[in-house]
């Protein structure tokens, strides 16, 4: 009641422009930004960042810098014309002279922030091409341009999929990315078999990773008089001498800029290995840098600056650019380090049957990050975890980083929070109240407690395969680091670790477990479609295994429980809510099943995980279904999200030399576009 006030209080001041909501409003950080098409922009917070060292930030600035820089490389390979198709929407949408609430303008600025978002003319998931809201007459009228780009933007034959995999056609040519020039996909594909069959075997580089594969047409040697020569197939490499020279050049500058201020010498040497490999092309030399770069883990702020994924190219050959500056979320890692030092007493004390324990267990340190910046591939949209090198040798001999981006997931749920869902589907205020209140803190725990020591417990008995639960292994492996996070967040352990701040907040994630398990989840299927994704089955699973066998009588255990139920499914103004009764009842049923499902794995009874996933982690009942839809339909939730990036300001003395970095969120997200393509293009 008092935060409604006090938000009812804050909007009234804002909306008169009193100068004192300014002041209130700084600590109620804007995850949500603007919304338009599919798409919904995100804002995440880099906490942390002015308590760093003016060395520490001096070096993020500097990486930012650097990563700044390649965004028009992505542009150009995600096709040829966008580079070009951007100056001239960017040109009329800053020059237009005519009515701004014309529908075919406001139109046009959605197509630009599309465009923007996608870095280039297709969607950044499906990768079709976008179809112009706006007339080809009022294009025609305000904006120059030549008939090709007009066609390329209103032609829907024309560069139609950015990556086309369907089969029977030629995947080069059906698809419009800018990795291949005048060569068929059977061309290219000998080209790569042959360097392939020429190379180490032992050790192989990823082969056409860092060019564009080109065929020269014939050309007439002066020597031979008329004679031609056959047509040449070559790759230009992207370096600071090739393709991409201009970008590539400013990236390494700030590269060197940045390398005083690293964290130890062998992070220099990473520095030192990734200009090398940008002026060469040499993948040798990246394997190298790969190596150097998954070896140092000591330093706080870690960075990716390259041509990493290949999900661009319809053959898998060729990465996109892509860059993240970041650095380690201390705070989180302590978290996670509190756990695994205290994993032989989660292991000991779980609900498990003795003989499926593990005498010694050591826990995992999840490793945490934040974001500073992200550009190229990873921006807007991007992903929240980080598992790189990709290089299969590299990885089995060297190991890789594997890393969840915290404050990006953190922003993601803060975001979610205002966006309808939880009005829609909790039962009662008090049950909305405890997720607000815990369910950040229960979501990170929940997370932590399943990664660190969930997936870690327990121990097959000698002669059982691994692999005896066949296609029902996943679900049933996640089902169970799930039920041991569950299980030990309502532990009194936890509160007394520091980790919770009472018996109270656990049932955050009680609530959230059952509500997503037996009702919110499926918003992200389609009606009349099974739950095919194992964690989402595992979810279900959990939920629906406790709703039947927390029924009446089979609920009440021991002596003197009045027979309820532990949870039930209840319907008002034809709407279905998830009503939690007993939550210590429902923890009860959390062990048994987790009990249960360690003995499936431990002995490997394969009938008894299909049944149970069969039984409750597969179907959906269509009414409820279609239900859920419905409400979430009307919630009208973007399905898209992507960031705006925080700005990194470098105040420098007279002698030009950083003396702080300032950082801010205010830039709006239209705003960063232009400045983006003024300042970091270099045509
Ligand atoms: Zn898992």
């Amino acid at each position: 009641m008092n935060n409604i006030i006090k938000t009812m209080i804050i909007s009234a001041m804002m909306a008169a422009g009193t100068g004192t909501a300014t002041a209130q409003q700084k600590d109620e950080f804007k995850y949500s930004d603007e919304r338009f098409a599919d798409l919904q922009m995100l804002r995440y917070k880099v906490e942390g960042f002015e308590q760093l060292s003016l060395k520490q930030k001096t070096l993020i600035y500097y990486l930012q810098e650097a990563a700044l820089w390649g965004r028009d490389i992505l542009w150009d390979q995600n096709c040829k014309y966008n580079l070009q198709i951007r100056k001239i929407l960017e040109q009329t949408y800053t020059n237009y002279k005519g009515d701004k609430n014309d529908a075919d303008f406001k139109a046009f600025e959605i197509y630009l922030k599309r465009v923007w978002f996608s870095n280039g003319i297709h969607h950044h998931y499906s990768t079709d091409k976008f179809e112009p809201g706006f007339s080809k007459e009022w294009f025609k009228n305000n904006v120059k341009c030549s008939d090709e780009i007009v066609d390329v933007i209103f032609n829907p034959k024309v560069m139609a999929k950015r990556v086309n995999l369907a089969e029977g056609v030629d995947l080069i040519e059906s698809s419009a990315c800018n990795y291949y020039d005048n060569v068929s996909q059977e061309e290219a594909e000998l080209f790569y078999a042959n360097q392939k069959a020429q190379g180490d075997n032992a050790h192989p580089v990823m082969y056409g990773m860092n060019s564009t594969l080109v065929k020269e047409n014939p050309v007439k040697t002066a020597k031979e008089g008329n004679g031609l020569c056959a047509p040449q197939i070559k790759e230009v490499k992207w370096t600071t001498s090739g393709k991409y020279s201009e970008s590539l050049k400013m990236i390494v500058k700030y590269l060197k800029l940045a390398r005083p201020y690293a964290e130890d010498e062998k992070q220099k040497e990473v520095i030192d290995k990734l200009i090398s490999y940008y002026e060469t092309g040499d993948l040798k030399t990246f394997d190298e840098y790969s190596i150097a770069w998954v070896e140092n883990t000591e330093p706080l702020i870690d960075f990716v600056n390259g041509f990493i994924e290949c999900y661009g190219d319809p053959l898998g050959l060729k990465c996109s650019w892509e860059s993240i500056v970041n650095f380690k979320d201390l705070e989180a890692t302590k978290r996670t380090e509190t756990l695994s030092q205290n994993a032989q007493w989660f292991e000991d004390n779980s609900p498990v049957a003795k003989e499926f324990k593990k005498e010694t267990v050591k826990g995992i340190t999840a490793k945490v990050i934040k974001a500073a910046i992200l550009a190229g591939d990873l921006y807007p949209s991007t992903a929240i975890g980080i598992n790189l090198p990709n290089s299969d040798w590299v990885r089995a001999e060297h190991g890789s980083k594997s890393v969840t981006i915290g404050n990006l997931t953190d922003a993601y749920n803060k975001a979610a929070r205002g966006n309808g869902m939880l009005d829609e589907f909790a039962f009662s205020a008090k049950e909305k109240e405890i997720v607000e209140k815990w369910g950040d803190l229960t979501d990170d725990l929940h997370t932590d407690l399943h990664e660190c020591l969930g997936h870690g417990s327990g121990k097959l008995l000698d002669g059982v395969d691994g692999d005896s639960l066949k296609a029902y292994g996943s679900t049933i492996e996640e089902a169970r680091a799930d039920l041991f996070a569950l299980y030990y967040l309502a532990d009194p352990k936890l509160v007394e670790l520091g980790l919770l701040p009472n018996s109270e907040a656990y049932k955050a994630s009680y609530i959230a477990q059952m509500q997503n398990g037996l009702i919110t989840q499926f918003v992200r299927i389609k009606l009349g479609d099974n739950i095919e994704e194992a964690h989402m089955r595992n979810r279900a699973l959990i939920a629906r295994w406790a709703l039947e066998n927390g029924r009446g009588r089979e609920s009440a255990g021991s002596v003197g429980e009045p027979p309820i139920d532990v949870i039930e499914l209840v319907k008002r103004d034809g709407k279905t809510f998830v009503k939690i009764n007993d939550y210590d009842r429902l923890r009860k049923l959390f062990g048994k099943l987790l009990a249960e499902i360690q003995r499936i794995k431990s002995t490997g009874d394969y009938e008894a995980a299909k049944s149970l996933v069969e039984n409750y982690g597969v179907r959906i009942d269509s009414e409820l279904h279609k239900e859920v839809l419905d409400r979430y339909a009307k919630l009208n939730i973007a399905p898209y999200k992507g960031f705006i990036n925080p700005v990194y300001k470098a105040v420098k003395n007279s002698n030009g030399k950083i003396i702080d970095v300032k950082i801010s969120y205010s830039e709006g997200y239209a705003e960063q576009m232009l400045r983006y393509s003024s300042k970091y293009s270099v045509e």
